[in-house]
This record gives C-alpha cells, structure tokens and sequence, in this order.
C-alpha cells in the first residue's frame, strides 16, 4: 500500500513555515510533517494547522523520509554535527540555508548521504514561490523528483547548477524583501514586518536592502508621488 513521506523541519521559522504550509496547500497532510526548534516561541502556529512540533531535533530525522534543514546558516554545522549520528541512506537532507554550500552540508553529514540544497523564498507561503534546487553528489534524479513532488505547491520548482543558487538568493529569496505584492495582500501584514522577516542580520537581504537604502529608493519613491501630485495640480 502507498506509504506518504514523512517529512520534518528542523528549525520553526518564517522559511519553514512557508514551505509547510506551501506543502499543505498540496497532497501532503499535517500528520505527516514534524517540526523541531529549542524554544517554543514559534510552533503555535505550525500547530494551528495540524503540524506536531518537538524540542528534539533526533526526533525529527528518525521520525523523517526528508528532512528540511532550516535553521539560519551560522547554526548548521551545529545542527548537522547534532543529526548527523540519526542519518541514514534512506534520508534525503535539504538545506534551506542561505551561503552553505553542498560541499559543506556533504562533509558534516555520513558518507554517501543523500543531500539537496534548496534555495526557497517566502511567497511559497501564498503558493507563489520561486524555488531552485540542486543536487548533491549521492542525490539522484528521483530524489530530485520527491522533492519537486513536495514542493509543486509552493511555487515554480526548478533545478539548476549549484553557482546559480546564490544568483538565487539574491534575486528571489532576498528579493522578497524589496517587493512581492500578493504575499503583501494576502498575509495582511504590514510590509515593513514582512521586510523583517525575510533578514537575517549580517544575511544577503540586508546587505541589498542596504543597497537600496544607500541609492536612496524611499526618497525616489516618495519624491517621485511628490512631483507628479505637484505636476497633476499645476496642470489642473
Ligand atoms: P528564523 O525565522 O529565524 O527561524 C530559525 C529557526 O531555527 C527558529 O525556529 C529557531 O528556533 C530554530 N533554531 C535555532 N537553533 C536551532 C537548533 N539548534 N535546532 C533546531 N532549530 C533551531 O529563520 P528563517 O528566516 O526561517 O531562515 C531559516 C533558513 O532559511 C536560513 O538559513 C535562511 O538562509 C533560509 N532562507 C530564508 C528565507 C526567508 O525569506 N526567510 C529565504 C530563503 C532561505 P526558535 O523558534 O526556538 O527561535
């Protein structure tokens, strides 16, 4: 009989809240995601959609078939070199994290472990993601395929090479933060939170938004309404 994935997510936040909820939007059911975070701080929410939540990230990987790492990047040596002991063969790891590169997620995890890197962005929220993926040297195209099959929902799924996942980030996972107006209209959130969420500090979206901030876009923007106001009355 058909036996559903089993999925877990280690680490609660925006990013996998996303994804999960991308997920829900698709065949996958509540009772078969698992999420893990040190604190509690996070999890109601997963719990109002159904999701079980635990402090123990062993839990996740051995009640797991895939296991979304999604901790922000500083913390995933520490997290894989904690799992590492629970992952099998018959795992397949994706690592959400921003900069961490498969040769990295590959050495900190058992020899021929099966590794994805995953670069999402949080409209999968609203089912409008735009998510590329690579694979790792033990990840084959099937793997590639559950994974698209998990995600369909999210969003636009693509494969590419690993040099395009920081093109990626820059554009899509950060690019969030510099507009995405359905997310804005359906989560009800005001843009400057939804700004928020998406930086980490010291993270690529910062360093663009700094960017902008430096070229002066809120200014341009606000005196760009200005002028045409001031040019709509002299016309009138
Ligand atoms: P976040 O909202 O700060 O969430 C991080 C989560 O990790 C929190 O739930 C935190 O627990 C948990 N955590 C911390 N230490 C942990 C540990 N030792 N074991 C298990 N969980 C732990 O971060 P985020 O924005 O979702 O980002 C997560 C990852 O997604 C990052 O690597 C980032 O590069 C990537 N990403 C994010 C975006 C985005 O738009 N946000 C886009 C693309 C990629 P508590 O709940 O207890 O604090």
């Amino acid at each position: 009989m058909y036996k559903p994935l089993r999925i877990g997510f280690i680490g609660a936040g925006n990013m996998a809240f996303g994804i999960a909820k991308g997920m829900l939007s698709g065949n996958v059911l509540p009772v078969n995601i698992k999420v893990s975070a040190p604190s509690s701080r996070n999890m109601k929410r997963f719990q109002e959609v159904g999701i079980s939540v635990t402090h123990s990230n062993a839990e996740v990987v051995c009640g797991s078939d895939v296991v979304f790492v999604a901790v922000k990047p500083h913390l995933v040596r520490l997290v894989l070199s904690e799992i590492s002991q629970y992952v099998t063969k018959k795992h397949i790891v994706v690592s959400v994290a921003a900069g961490v590169t498969l040769s990295v997620l590959e050495e900190l995890l058992p020899e021929n472990s099966i590794v994805i890197r995953l670069m999402p962005n949080l409209p999968c929220l609203v089912q409008e993601g735009a998510l590329l993926f690579t694979r790792g040297a033990n990840a084959k195209q099937e793997h590639g395929d559950v994974l698209r099959s998990l995600l369909h929902c999210c969003g636009l799924v693509e494969e590419g090479p690993e040099a395009w996942i920081d093109i990626h980030t820059g554009l899509s996972g950060s690019g969030v933060a510099f507009g995405a107006g359905r997310l804005l209209r359906d989560s009800g959130k005001h843009p400057a939170q939804l700004r928020s969420e998406v930086c980490t500090p010291g993270g690529t979206t910062i360093y663009g938004l700094h960017t902008l901030e430096q070229g002066g876009l809120r200014a341009s923007v606000m005196s760009a309404v200005e002028s045409a106001t001031e040019r709509a009355r002299e016309l009138g």
